[in-house]
């Protein structure tokens, strides 16, 4: 018997989503450049299925139904063009490749456009939800043709998972849509980390909190309306001690954020689109501050305020400002991304639902929250929202949140705290609302040095002033 599908690449992600595939009843053809790691793979979990071992690419092609589909699960970059390169030739007509791995979507549309073009359906598919999610259910973001995708459909149906009876999968968009949104996916997740992170030194060196309480804290507030993964495992992180010293874990490890590149790859993008994903950026610039030990090293001495904490009859206050200033920074956050996302859509040509996109997320995800129904449902109320800042439910919330906002930013400052996710969104949030922004000024001084132009506000045209000369104004 034929398999219905095929995986190559059987390190920790490929090896668990061919065991996903099996588990669901799939028969499973398996193939890696090294063949350990295929024979260790039946060694260990053939009985939880179907598998079909194959160790050349011709036989694993050969041992696929038709149209075939192919799941590629190796190293991103080099490598990914590599196996393309050698799996192109042996296929046919109408057969799907899947690109799982974490592409640029730049790759991606440039490995579509090549392989349509002898007659092959390319799938650049985000996945997220780490090696847990890829056995047990991940969100799955697939971009390619309607056609793929309705091959692939009740595959990445039943492996993906599952929220309310709703399958975490949906038809992204064309060429590189899936792996954009996982991309953005990846950007908003630094983001949510980084403001957690800060919610965490506030309490920490602003309330002089130790991390076993902190981790109570975070458990309270997954309770609520932050209920989310990342909440959850931060209490599980905080509350950990480490078995070497005895200390919390989290102070004996070193401080120095590492990153792989999703994150950058985001706010480049963003950059290009013009797009302001602050929040993003603040949080990969806060990773990468914490990296520079030469530079932290040598502002060791700088002065700092004198204040000292929150005081201990202001403690509960505080504990509740920050859940606030956290709830409102993370809509900003999420607003930011999806803008990003919108951006790109209208770019690229890609037509994407935001609201199905919030609802893939619900689940197997790492920011899977039960915050991302909310953002489904605002996108579903109005699909053309030009912010989710003004769904009237995150408005109200935002409304509420403010004042709290405010405070712990002002706070963090008088302390000495960083707070660059927090002050950020805040920033984002007030240049908004302006109904006048400085940008009138910059204008001015662009127009001055350099006859850039500017518009007026009660004329139109474009005008250029003669600020050397008389100063006269005319239409440029
Ligand atoms: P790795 O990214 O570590 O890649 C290892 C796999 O790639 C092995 O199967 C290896 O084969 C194969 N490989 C590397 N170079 C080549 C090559 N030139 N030709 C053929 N095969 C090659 O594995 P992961 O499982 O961690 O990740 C797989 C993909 O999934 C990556 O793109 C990753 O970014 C993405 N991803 C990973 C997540 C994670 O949590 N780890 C989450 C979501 C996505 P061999 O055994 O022979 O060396």
């Amino acid at each position: 018997d034929q398999a219905h599908i095929g995986v190559t690449g059987l390190a920790v992600m490929g090896r668990n989503l061919a065991r996903n595939f099996a588990r669901r009843g799939y028969t499973v053809a398996l193939h890696n450049r090294r063949r350990e790691r295929t024979d260790d793979l039946i060694e260990q979990f053939g009985s939880e299925g179907t598998f079909v071992p194959t160790y050349s690419h011709r036989e694993l092609v050969d041992a696929l139904e038709r149209p075939r589909r192919l799941v590629v699960m190796v190293k991103a970059g080099q490598p990914t063009d590599d196996v393309l390169d050698e799996l192109a030739p042996l296929l046919d007509s109408g057969d799907i490749l899947v690109d799982a791995g974490n592409a640029n979507f730049e790759d991606t549309r440039r490995r579509e456009a090549a392989l349509a073009e002898r007659g092959l359906h390319f799938v650049g598919s985000g996945v997220s939800g780490g090696e847990e999610g890829a056995l047990h259910g991940p969100s799955i973001m697939p971009g390619g043709s309607e056609t793929a995708y309705s091959e692939l459909a009740p595959l990445l149906g039943d492996i993906a998972a599952n929220v309310d009876g709703t399958p975490c999968v949906t038809h992204v968009g064309p060429d590189g849509a899936g792996h954009f949104v996982k991309m953005v996916h990846n950007g908003i997740e630094y983001s949510d980390m980084q403001l957690i992170a800060e919610a965490y030194d506030l309490l920490r060196h602003g309330l002089g909190r130790e991390p076993g309480a902190i981790a109570e804290t975070f458990l309270h507030w997954n309770t609520g309306r932050l209920d989310s993964y990342l909440i959850e495992i931060t209490a599980e992180v905080l509350g950990h001690t480490d078995s070497r010293t005895g200390k919390p874990f989290v102070d004996v490890v070193l401080d120095q954020a590492e990153q792989k590149g999703t994150g950058r790859w985001t706010v480049q993008s963003a950059l290009e689109l013009g797009t302001p994903v602050s929040g993003i950026a603040e949080a990969v610039f806060a990773r990468s501050l914490s990296g520079h030990a030469e530079l932290r090293e040598a502002a060791q001495g700088l002065p700092g305020p004198s204040g000292s904490g929150v005081p201990e009859d202001e403690a509960d206050r505080f504990v509740a400002d920050v859940e606030q200033a956290l709830y409102a920074s993370k809509i900003v956050a999420y607003a930011q991304g999806f803008n990003q996302i919108q951006a790109g859509s209208a770019e690229y040509g890609w037509n994407i639902d935001l609201g199905a996109v919030a609802a893939i997320w619900r689940g197997g995800c790492i920011i899977r929250a039960e915050f991302l129904d909310r953002i489904r449902a605002a996108y579903e109320a109005n699909p053309t929202l030009p912010t989710l800042l003004t769904d009237t439910g995150f408005q109200q919330a935002l409304d509420e949140a403010q004042d709290s906002w405010r405070r712990v930013v002002a706070t963090a400052t008088s302390l000495g705290i960083p707070v660059p996710g927090f002050s950020t969104a805040l920033a984002y949030y007030d240049a908004l609302r302006a109904s006048r922004l400085p940008a009138a000024l910059v204008q001015g001084q662009r127009d001055f040095f350099g006859a850039h132009t500017y518009r007026r506000t009660d004329s139109e045209g474009v005008f250029h002033t003669e600020w050397a000369a008389d100063r006269t104004e005319h239409e440029a």
